[in-house]
Parts: structure tokens; sequence; C-alpha cells
């Protein structure tokens, strides 16, 4: 869901693309950093991580994991290529100077500029996504089906879009019409504000989000079970969460991918676990994900974000003011883009935005990598259940590559790789040999698939 909605938010999705690049510096979460050497348990026999990491590994079967591994590699050529469309529509909105049509029609129907930008913001995107419909179309339909990862047929999932478009519509209003203002009322120092104004939308929309968007495309219910809501509310009540209550939702009316999520801001925030989880899932295995989720909500990763991704919107906002001065004294005229103020400049915003936004693809995949691993780590504390943790990991492989190179993994997972999270799960195994679980070092975790 979270990529439809983007895509509609185009604004949004560029923001995000770009997320967080303060930790530059931060080291990949790699199993090489840190040492997995055999522990000796009072006499026990050493326990081998690197054995136990590989008898996970190979329970996944090779002809599922080649097709994982084909999925996501495809996936790094679709950013590229994801990119290159979007910049080549931006590119035709001025060059024929659609943008400028759009601008003028605008004008016609009233004399408010308000007014005007909503109503080129209306035409710009229902463009943009008609233009981008073809890629869209590929990559969330066509090629979800060709792996099997998307269980709607084509008239739910255009559904989707639709709404998704509607939210598009309305949250890029809400953003682009006060940035406009902004700029005609402060002129130089626009961007300084516009960077502060963004950061609010952000805060906003996060507050938003589970309460008036994500019920727009699935059905959030308190969860009912309660052999596997009690533990759920014992393991927050220890780890100082004041929860009284579990979402979950019907992920499977889009896929059958396990996952939950922390989401919203301040009083909405809130944990939600998907009904595949629930369904294709043991109570240990629940138990460590919820765990991980916790983390993210104790660890503070949402305003921890939200931080990171200020200073990278002030850094993004400074090279868009520059970048839009640089580029209308060469080719404004001939666009028919006036100057800034001008909203027919929206076009080149984006360019410039999605440019640095695809550049900084991995630094932003970095911070968010090194927040996965570190919720990874708090649920492995809090729920101790380092096999179900490693079953949940080979899950996650369906759809994301489990034993990428060192490079490959720093460059493209917004995630850790999945033997980078099995072999954390086995040394904290290896420390905390009583946790072992016979039940699930067995369990056939891909016999349905
Ligand atoms: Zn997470």
């Amino acid at each position: 869901m979270l990529r439809s909605l983007c895509f509609a938010v185009l604004a949004m999705a560029l923001f995000l693309a770009v997320a967080s690049t303060a930790q530059t510096s931060a080291p990949a979460a790699t199993p090489a950093a840190i040492p997995t050497t055999p522990v000796a348990n009072h006499g026990a026999p050493a326990f081998d991580v690197n054995a136990a990491v590989n008898a996970y590994l190979a329970k996944m079967p090779p002809a599922e994991k080649a097709r994982s591994d084909a999925y996501f590699e495809g996936g790094y050529w679709l950013l590229l290529w994801d990119f290159l469309v979007s910049a080549v529509v931006m590119w035709l909105l001025l060059r024929f100077r659609w943008s400028m049509r759009m601008r003028d029609l605008a004008a016609r129907i009233t004399r408010f500029s308000a007014l005007q930008t909503a109503i080129y913001w209306i035409q710009f995107i229902v463009t943009v996504s008609v233009l981008t419909f073809p890629m869209t179309v590929y990559e969330g339909y066509f090629r979800e089906h060709k792996y099997g990862l998307l269980n709607q047929t084509f008239g739910p999932w255009f559904r989707d879009q639709l709404v998704g478009l509607g939210v598009g519509v309305i949250l890029g209003g809400i953003l682009i019409i006060p940035l406009f203002w902004l700029v005609r009322k402060l002129g130089r120092s626009w961007w300084v504000w516009g960077a502060a104004v963004t950061i609010l939308f952000f805060a906003f929309v996060s507050l938003i989000a589970p309460v008036y968007i994500a019920p727009l495309f699935n059905t959030y219910k308190s969860l009912a079970i309660a052999h596997i809501k009690d533990p759920i509310l014992s393991m927050a009540r220890a780890n100082g969460i004041p929860a009284t209550d579990v979402w979950e939702f019907d992920a499977s009316r889009q896929s059958n991918r396990v996952s939950a999520n922390v989401s919203g801001f301040g009083s909405t925030q809130r944990i939600s676990l998907n009904d595949n989880l629930l369904n294709r899932c043991t109570l240990p295995e629940i138990e460590t994900t919820m765990g991980h989720e916790m983390g993210h909500y104790v660890l503070n990763h949402s305003y921890k974000g939200l931080v990171m991704i200020g200073v990278v919107i002030v850094i993004a906002f400074a090279v868009l003011d520059w970048g839009i001065g640089f580029s209308l004294a060469r080719w404004g005229e001939g666009w028919g883009v006036r100057d800034i103020k001008d909203v027919a400049v929206l076009p080149l915003a984006f360019l410039i935005f999605s440019a640095y936004g695809f550049l900084t693809t991995p630094v932003s995949n970095t911070i968010t990598r090194s927040m996965e691993f570190e919720a990874d780590m708090y649920g492995l504390n809090a729920a101790r259940q380092p096999d179900g943790e490693a079953n949940v990991d080979l899950m996650l492989g369906e759809y994301r590559k489990m034993e990428p190179g060192p490079v490959e993994e720093f460059l493209f997972f917004d995630h850790p790789s999945g033997r980078t999270r099995i072999t954390a799960a086995m040394r904290w195994k290896a420390e905390n040999p009583e946790t072992a679980s016979p039940e699930e070092m067995s369990r056939e975790v891909f016999k349905t698939q």
C-alpha cells in the first residue's frame, strides 16, 4: 500500500526517497563486522553460529530462492527506470509547454492565486499519473503477479490506484499551496521556510495516516484472538508501552506478504499486524515480529526518522532553489515558465527532487536499514525467540533477496538481508542457548508456496 500511496503523492514520494542523509557513515549492519565465533556454554558443545545460519538458509528451496533473487534484483533496475520515466515525463511537460498551458487554464478559471495553484496541481498530478500509468501497471500489477506476490485482480488493484490518486490530489494540494504562497511572499529566503512547512506536513501526514488514509485501502479491527493478543499486550506492558489494543488488518486483500508496522504520530501511534502473519506464523514468530515493532516504538524511530528527514529536506530545498534558478536562466523562456513564483515551474521542481532522491537512495536505505537492525535486536531481547525470528526472516525472503553481497546490501537494501538478520538471531541464540526451539527449527516454512 505504501508504494501505491507514494506513487500518487508524488511530492511525498520524492521526499521519502530522499529520506534521511544524516548518518552517511553509519556502517551497514553486516554480520562480518561482529565476531560470530562459537561460544562455549559451560562445557556444552559449542554452538556454531555459521552452521546454524546455513541450516536455516537451506530451508529455502532453490527454486524459491531463484524466484526471490530475480524479483529483488529486477527492483534495482526499476529504481533507475522509475527515475528515467519520471524525468522524461517532466521534461515533456516543460519542453512542449504543457505545464505553461495548465497554468494559463487555471488563470482563466479563477483570479485567486491559491485556487490557481490548486487547479494547476490537479491537472499536473492527473496528467503525470496517466503518462506514467504503463510503468505503474507493469511494475505494480503484471510484475507482481508474475512473481506470485499480488492477490488482487485488475479491478480492485485499479481501484486502489484511483484512491491513491485521490489521496495524492488532496495531500499534495495541502503541501503545494502554502509552498507557492511562501515563494511569492518571501522571495529569496523561501526555501528555508519551505523546508520547515514540509517537515510539519510530514508530521501531519504521519498523524492522520492510520486514522484517515490506511483504512481507505484495508480494513482495520481490534485483534480478537486472545491467545495471541494476550502475550503481545504482556510484552507491551513489560516494555513500558501503554497499549491496550493491538490492530489487525486484511493485508491478504493485496498479497500473502507477512508484515506488521508501527504507524501514526503522537496520540495516533499504534502497532498493527497483518492477517498473513496471523494465518501463516506460529506464536513465537508473531511475538518476535511484534517485539521488532515495539522496538521501533520504544526507540522513537518515527521521531528520529523525522529529524533525519528534516536535515535532508533542508538540503533538498537548498538544491532545489539553486537548481531552479540555474535552469530557468537557461531554458525558462523556451518552456514559458516566468520565474520561481510561477506554478508552471513544478515539473522542473519534481525533476530536481527525483534526481536528488535517486542519487541519495543508498544513503536513505542505509538509514532505514540501520533502524531496522536496531528493531531486530530489540525484538530478539523482548521476545526471546531467535528461532521464530529466523523463520520469519525466511518468509520475508519471499520478496527480499536472502544473500546479497555487502556492497549490494549497502546500496539497495532498506531492511537488512535475510542472512544478516538470521545471523543476528543465531548470534543472540548462541549467548542464550536456553531459548532454542526445536519445533521452530524443524518447521517447514515454505511448504504451501
Ligand atoms: Zn521494522
